[in-house]
């Protein structure tokens, strides 16, 4: 399930075992009484779903994984909540 891979000169390389795998994340800012940023991708290493919670709101980039592994973090939705907002 690799079909997100980069247009770039770089297919002549084929996947190493040493190449970050990219996770893509499902990010919640803070609501209600939870003060936190939600954040569930499903982890490239084949380990299922992690979850993770950050004060702050979460950027991509390489870290790791619930499971300890790395992985390229790639925040591809962040859904907001317009209700805390108070003012449309
Ligand atoms: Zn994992």
């Amino acid at each position: 399930m690799n079909h997100g891979n980069d247009a770039g000169p770089s297919n002549l390389i084929s996947h190493t075992r040493r190449s970050t795998p990219t996770a893509y994340a499902s990010q919640y800012s803070p609501a209600g009484r939870r003060h936190q940023w939600w954040i569930t991708y499903t982890c490239p290493w084949g380990c299922g779903s992690h979850f993770g919670r950050s004060r702050t709101e979460i950027k991509s980039g390489v870290r790791h994984a619930g499971c300890g592994r790395k992985i390229r973090l790639v925040v591809a939705r962040t859904y907001k909540n317009k209700q805390s907002e108070g003012a449309a």
